[in-house]
């Protein structure tokens, strides 16, 4: 028998987390969980400690600490808590693949220690390579270590590529579901409720990554994040508006030929891709029926309507710290946009005024970013307040 991969999954208790654990259930005899993370809904970490029974369990938020340990003192589990434990432990010598599941800016320090403790990565925080592309894959090159991406248009690009060896790549054509709103005139945008903007036509996401999708900041950052997985130019990058998405995004050789890959639109595809490549496991899961869909169509996005699209090519053309501070503060608005203190067009508003306000460093280091994600964020905040 092949021997399990010990997985530690960073935010199991979020979407991608929940998929990855579920993953797990289908394929016992591969996969073990080793360790588990989240933020602050501690009842759903104990409740799947006590199911998957991993060696290590680490909650971000300190204050609920008690609360997991005391939860799981009869088990021979370790408990740790915040930010720091969670760094520290994707490097215990008993993890093969970190499944980076957490969202936003935390998820770029315990990255970076997976990276120099050479796990395999399998990214779903693609916050981490829009904050730090070039260290991160700088780090990579230096470990060896394999970054597998979770995100599907970058899982879709990924399969594009296997057995391409060093076949130039011409252009990449990602698709973009378009969100709820991509019919909303400027007008009607000004009015959209935070209702609205989480009901996402095609995928069931966390908050975060749903109101990115409404914004196309999503997409912004999947640019980025394509950037640096793939080594492309962002003038290499080509965003097409599939709203069907079965596309998941395509890459055009030098030769003219354009390979894509389709599927349903389910994350646990690329996921179980990402845990068992190069092999493909079979799967039971609804496929593909073509003949269901009438039609796919493909247009351009609306950089005038979603202005968080262009902000994303300006920032990765400015370099440095630019898309750090876009991240931090496009993060604060979010935030501020679910809590209902700011209406949906403010969120690019806020990110345009702090990409503006904070110093810009061309060659950042580590602890660049970290001053910048809280420069950033300050200034966001600031900017917030007198709204
Ligand atoms: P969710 O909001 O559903 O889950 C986020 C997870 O991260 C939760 O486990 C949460 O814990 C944890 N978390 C939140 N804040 C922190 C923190 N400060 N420190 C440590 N852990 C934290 O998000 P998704 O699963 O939707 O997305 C996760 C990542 O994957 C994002 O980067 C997203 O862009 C990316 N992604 C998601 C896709 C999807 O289909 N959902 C598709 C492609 C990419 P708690 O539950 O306790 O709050
Ligand atoms: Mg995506």
């Amino acid at each position: 028998m092949e021997q399990q991969k010990r997985l530690a999954i960073l935010g199991s208790t979020g979407s991608i987390g929940r998929q990855t654990l579920e993953t797990v259930d289908c394929y016992p005899q591969l996969f073990e969980v080793y360790m588990i993370t989240a933020n602050s809904r501690v009842d759903m970490l104990i409740e799947q400690a006590r199911k998957y029974m991993p060696e290590v369990v680490v909650v971000a938020d300190e204050k609920h600490y008690n609360t997991l340990r005391e939860a799981l003192a009869d088990l021979p589990i370790k408990v740790y808590a915040g930010a720091d434990a969670i760094a520290d432990a994707v490097t215990l010598h008993e993890i093969d693949i970190v499944v980076t599941a957490m969202v936003g800016y935390a998820g770029l320090l315990p990255t970076m220690r997976a990276i120099e403790a050479r796990k395999t990565i399998a990214l779903a925080n693609k916050e981490t390579l829009v904050v730090a592309g070039d260290l991160i894959t700088r780090m990579a090159v230096e470990n060896r270590v394999p970054i597998i991406p979770i995100d599907s248009e970058h899982s879709a690009i990924f399969q594009c590529l296997v057995g391409e060896g060093d076949n130039p790549i011409e252009k990449i054509i990602l698709t973009a579901s378009g969100g709820p709103f991509r019919n909303h005139t400027q007008e009607q945008l000004l009015k959209v409720t935070r209702a609205d903007a989480l009901r996402h036509p095609n995928w069931s996401m966390g908050n975060k990554i749903t109101i990115d999708s409404a914004t196309l900041m999503n997409k912004g950052f999947e640019m980025i994040e394509a950037k640096w997985l793939f080594g492309v130019e962002p003038s290499q990058i080509e965003i097409v508006v599939h709203p069907q998405s079965i596309v998941h995004s395509m890459v055009e050789f030098a030769d003219g030929a354009v390979k894509a890959q389709l599927g349903t639109p389910d994350m646990k595809l690329p996921i179980r891709y990402a845990l068992s490549y190069p092999n493909r496991l079979v799967s039971t899961d609804r496929k593909l029926s073509l003949t269901d869909y009438a039609s796919l169509t493909f247009e351009r996005p609306d950089m005038v309507r979603f202005p968080l699209l262009q902000y994303a090519f300006d920032a990765i053309g400015q370099g440095g710290n630019m898309p750090c501070i876009m991240n931090a503060a496009n993060e604060i608005a979010v935030a501020a946009f679910l809590a209902e203190r700011i209406g949906f067009c403010q969120i690019a508003q806020t990110v345009a005024h702090t990409m503006q306000h904070v110093d810009f460093i061309s060659a950042p280091t580590y602890q660049d970013y970290v001053a910048t994600n809280d420069e950033a964020r300050n200034i966001a905040a600031r900017y917030i307040d007198k709204i």
